[in-house]
């Protein structure tokens, strides 16, 4: 199983690292034609505006979404989740706008710009360490879309069908869980298209 991350800006070996410890390959994407070759993509955290700025500049806006078109999951995790989403509070612009969310930029910011904390995630047998690092929330969900967790009655982790978002960085700790669930997304995936 080979497994993208989309590497224009933000925490991409960590993404790389916790994909091979859950047990597929990584591989870093700086072009749109590699996408053809993957099975599922992540877009890291970082700095959404930038994410979306270079995603329209290296001609990736159409690409992933195709991508996405064709079933093949994406997950994003902060900045990712932005990129993801199909409505920004505060009349931003919306970029690849996959997923039938809204969200709400650097929404703990004002308290906290960092924190962590255990989140217990549906589907998933442990807690995982969450790290919030001037994260979004999710303020409005599809029908479609199932909410994984929450923090404070916030949602912070949400899936529809072949997409995933986590507000937080599961590719910053040794507990690779979550991208483990991923990967099944993947295989379900591998499965269907059979
Ligand atoms: N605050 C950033 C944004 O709005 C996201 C932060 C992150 O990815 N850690 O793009």
């Amino acid at each position: 199983m080979r497994v993208g991350v989309l590497a224009l800006q933000g925490a991409v070996a960590e993404h790389i690292r916790s994909i091979e410890n859950a047990g597929a390959e990584g591989i870093a994407v700086k072009h749109a034609e590699q996408l053809d070759e993957l099975d599922g993509l992540i877009i890291p955290g970082g700095e959404s505006t930038t994410i979306g700025k270079l995603i329209r500049k290296y001609d990736f806006l159409d690409a992933i979404r195709s991508f996405s078109n064709q079933g093949k999951p994406v997950f994003g995790t902060c900045a990712g989740l932005i990129v993801m989403a199909k409505e920004i509070e505060n009349g931003e612009e919306a970029h690849l706008g996959l997923m039938d969310i809204k969200v709400s930029r650097n929404a703990f910011g004002r308290q906290r710009e960092s924190f962590e904390t255990d989140l217990d995630i549906r589907g998933l047998e442990e807690p995982v360490r969450a790290i919030f690092i001037r994260a979004p929330l999710i303020t409005a969900v599809g029908n479609n879309v199932e909410v994984l967790s929450t923090y404070n009655n916030e949602i912070v982790t949400a899936r529809e069908g072949h997409l995933l978002v986590s507000s937080f960085h599961p590719e910053l700790t040794d507990d690779y869980s979550l991208h483990a669930y991923f990967l099944e997304m993947i295989k379900t995936n591998h499965a269907a298209l059979k």
